[in-house]
Formats: structure tokens, sequence, C-alpha cells
């Protein structure tokens, strides 16, 4: 009998017994590094003499692993097997799909502090990050069996005299799966195992830098005795095959988390029909963000302040729902600011190996385009705290405030993807309101306020898809807060909720005379 859906709960470090289990898998974890992984195409493994190289954002000499990388050839049969296990996978009943999901939540649950160990050294999450990733993915696991379970209930229709009618859920076809390198756990397991369970069969194309994370994963798949051809495993450049399995005229979907760049030219490719090609093919694309936190006159500054602080920094910054933008009233805004900066001060940045608060950020590009911003940032505000790069051998950049930066400039309007908060000045709550909405981004926000007017009014015009009072605009968990924005966020999908699924799938509708 299968329980209710309830979410992971998250490991307590501050227990010793966690603690040094944390330690022991960080250990093993670390005589692991430097491997080298394959390709998997059809169930069968693949070593390439191209290999892509895993590090350690924050020990640059650390390899994490050597990924194999798929040429054009291999990414074209990587689609023709999807395309053929598709025949079989689409004709297993929603129970034994469901079933495999169920088991590899199971598995990862078993295995959960090497998994954390894991995402620490690949993308430099701290402790409680990095286990609040494989958290979500066991979540997302066992979330997506549930869902797939309802759908494949009876639904409801209206009686008809005479008539037997039915509808059900069927699959899409083959998809190709492009997750990001930011939650490389949750987000990639999700977004795969949503189209799995709904009967599609995939083709997964890891970010380049955390593939290692990635293979991992397909490993498990494997163990727990998902057939092959199912899912498929190509890392690669996306230069070289990404442009191929997006225009194939077998490729039916594509589910794609990461920038709004990258998503709008997938958009614009596979709005092209390609010969041969007999669908409309589908986008279910998670894309940036520019979120911001509104605090008016009445608010608990001191958690207001809290809350600014853990959703620009959370994992350096580097979350679509990261809140990049504090908006505060004139009344409270020195006050607030000062909290501000007394938090951030306290946060020490170092290695994810020694759980320091702050990691490094993913890479060198990164590393460059933060900077920059910080540059940028220099002439739109007042830097109160931060604004360099700290020491270590990876990429760190110690969490920067700049102040009194005009709601125009271009730290309140584009992604940065790092440890940069902006904080605006608002000259009323309105005005606040006006100035939160004031982006082409519509993913998270926040507002802290006591008023219920205030909060019933940004209830109704802010303008984003998960909308927090009195609390982070990070965090959504699966099954309890939906996950998805609006406008040049993606295409208003809500990953861990009831209408996920059916982005995967299509109605299709029986009827029988009797
Ligand atoms: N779901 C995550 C959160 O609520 C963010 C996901 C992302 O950054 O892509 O914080």
């Amino acid at each position: 009998m299968l329980i209710e859906f309830r979410n992971e709960p998250f490991t307590d470090f501050s227990a010793e017994a966690n603690k040094q289990a944390m330690v022991d898998a960080l250990r093993l974890v670390e005589a692991e590094l430097g491997r080298t992984y394959p390709l998997v195409i059809n169930g069968e493994k693949i070593q390439t003499t191209k290999l892509g190289r895993s590090i350690n954002p924050g020990n640059k000499e650390q390899l994490v692993g050597q990924m194999s990388q798929a040429d054009k050839e291999q990414a074209l049969a990587a689609i023709a097997a999807a395309d053929t296990a598709f025949a079989d996978w689409k004709l297993v009943s929603p129970e034994e799909r469901a079933g495999y999901l169920f088991k590899a939540a199971a598995e990862i649950r078993r295995r959960k502090f090497e998994f954390s160990a894991w995402l620490v050294y690949e993308v430099g999450k701290n402790w409680g990050e990095a286990d609040a990733d494989v958290a979500e993915a066991i979540d997302f696991l066992e979330f997506y069996g549930r869902e797939m379970l309802r759908l494949a209930a009876p639904q409801p229709l209206t009686p008809y005299p005479g008539e037997h009618n039915q509808l059900t859920y069927i699959p899409l076809g083959v998809g190709v799966v492009i997750p990001p390198w930011n939650f490389p756990f949750a987000i990639m397991a999700g977004m795969t195992s949503a189209a799995i369970v709904s009967g599609n069969t995939v083709v997964l194309k890891p970010a380049s830098t955390s593939p290692v994370i990635a293979a991992k994963f397909v490993q498990l798949m494997e163990e727990i005795g998902l057939p092959a051809g199912v899912l498929n495993f190509v890392p690669g450049s996306g230069s070289e095959i990404g442009d191929l399995m997006v225009d194939h005229p077998r490729t039916r979907f594509i589910s794609f988390t990461g920038s709004r760049d990258v998503g709008l030219r997938i958009n614009e490719r596979m709005a092209k029909t390609n010969e041969g090609q007999i669908w409309m093919k589908r986008l279910i694309a998670e894309m940036g963000g520019k979120d911001g936190i509104v605090v008016d006159q009445s608010a608990n500054l001191d958690d207001a302040a809290t809350a600014i602080v853990q959703s620009a920094f959370g994992f350096q910054g580097q979350k679509c729902s990261a809140g990049s933008r504090a908006i505060i009233h004139q009344d409270v805004y020195d006050e607030v600011l000062d909290l501000i900066i007394q938090k951030t001060n306290q946060l020490k940045v170092g290695p994810a190996v020694t759980n320091a608060p702050i990691g490094p950020v993913i890479d060198q590009q990164a590393y460059e385009k933060i900077l920059d911003y910080i540059e940028i940032g220099r002439g739109e505000g007042r830097l109160v705290v931060g604004g360099s790069i700290a020491e270590g051998d990876g990429y760190y950049i110690q969490p920067t405030v700049f102040a009194d930066v005009a709601p125009e400039a271009r730290m309140m309007q584009e992604e940065i993807f790092g440890p940069v908060l902006a904080v605006c000045k608002a000259a009323s709550y309105k005005e606040a309101i006006d100035i939160f909405n004031h982006t082409e981004y519509g993913l998270t926000g926040a507002v802290f306020s006591s008023n219920r007017e205030h909060l019933e009014y940004a209830r109704d015009h802010m303008h984003c898809g998960n909308l927090y009072f009195n609390r982070k605009c990070t965090g959504a968990l699966v099954g309890v807060h939906p996950f998805g924005g609006f406008n040049m966020s993606g295409t208003d999908s809500k990953a861990g909720g009831r209408d996920y699924l059916l982005l995967f799938t299509q109605a299709k509708l029986v009827s029988e005379k009797w």
C-alpha cells in the first residue's frame, strides 16, 4: 500500500552522527574522484576518446570525473535507440513505470550522504544545500510516481447514454532532456523521471559542469532495472549535438532548464518543421529569474533581513529563484540595510567540503561574468559589502551588496546568477510592487509585511509564479510549492505540481457504442 506523499526530511548536521556520516561519505567519494564515465545508448556503455573534465569549482586542481563526449553520430544513435524503445515502453503499465521511480527513490534514500558528497565536490554546494538537492530528487521521484498513478485512474467524463467513454493520458514520444547544473541532481532527476514515468523515452544531455552526478543517476536507474533504451545518456557540447537533437524530426518534446537565452534559442529552432517530422514539438522550459523581496514599514525587519540574505546568497546566489533584489520602503530602508550588511558580513567564504556557508561559483565563465557585474554595480550603486574575489584555489567571490540601486539599473534587471544583491529604496508600498514587477521575468518573489491589506495587494499585483509572504523566496518544496514562473522565466510550467505530468502527455479519448 502506497503511503501519501510527504517531503523527504532534511538532514540535521548539528547531530554528531549525521556529521560523521557526511565526513565518511566525503572521504569515500574522494577516493572515487577522477574516474571516467561512458555514454549510455540503448544500455550499451560507450567510452569515447574525447573527454570532458568535471572539476571541483572550489579546488580547481581536483578532477571530479572525466566524461565521454557524444559526437553527432552518437547523438543520432541515442535518438534512434529512444525511438525504438518507445514502442515497448509506452505499453508498459503506469504502475510498473511508477515502480521504477519508487525503487530509485528508496535507493537514493539509502545512499543519501554519498550523493550529497558528490554534489559538494562537483558543484560546490555546502552540506545543507547538497542535502536539500538530494532530498528534492527523492521528492520528485516519489511525487511523480504517485502523480502518474493518479492520472492513470479513470478520468471523469460526462455520462452519455449508450456509450462507454474513456480518457487516458498517453505519452508523447522521444524527449530530449537538458537539465541545469545548479540543482544537478534534483532538477535533472525530476525532469528525467517525469518524462519517463509518463511513458516517454529520453535522451539526457547533462550540463557540462555537472555530468558526474547525472552519470551516477543513470547508473542507478540501470541498477534498479529500467529497460535499456528508455534512458539514454549523451553528454556533449551544446554546439556539436544540442542543435541536432533539438532539430531532429523524431524528437517529440524538449524539456529544458537553464538560461533565458538558450531557452529562447531552443524555442525558435524547434518551431521549424524539418523533413519527415509529423508533429509540432512541445517545449517545457524553466528559465531565469530576477526575483526580489519587498519589505514594508510594518514588517518584522530582522526576519526580513535574514530572508533577504538567505535568498540572495544561498548556493552563492546560483538559483533561478535567488532573491537578487531587495526593495525596501523608505521609512525602514536604513534599518533593513544595516541588518543586511551585518548578516552578510557574518557569512564565511570557503570550500564546500568544509561546509562553509558560501562556496565557490561554478566555473571560470561564471566567475568572470559575476565579477563584470560587480564592476557594473560600482557605477550603479553604493558598494556596502564584498565587491571582490575571495581567497582560495577555486572560483570564490565575496557575497556582495550594492545599496541605493535604481529600478532601471542593470543590477535590477539582468540575471547575474551569483552572490550579488541589489538594494533599492521605494517611496511607497505601491511603488515597491511596481519596481518588483518591472523586469522581464516573473519567477519568485516575497513580501515582508504584517499589514493584511498590503499582503492582499501583493497577492493580486505581484506577477510571479511563486509568491511568498513573510518567508524567503527560495527553497520551494515538491508538492507543497509547485515551482515555475511567468514571462521570460519559462513556459509557465510547475515542477513538483499536479499539472506537471500533463506536459509530458497527450489525452486520448476512446468512445465505445454499446
Ligand atoms: N526550486 C528552487 C527553489 O525554489 C530553485 C530552482 C532553480 O534555481 O532552478 O529555490
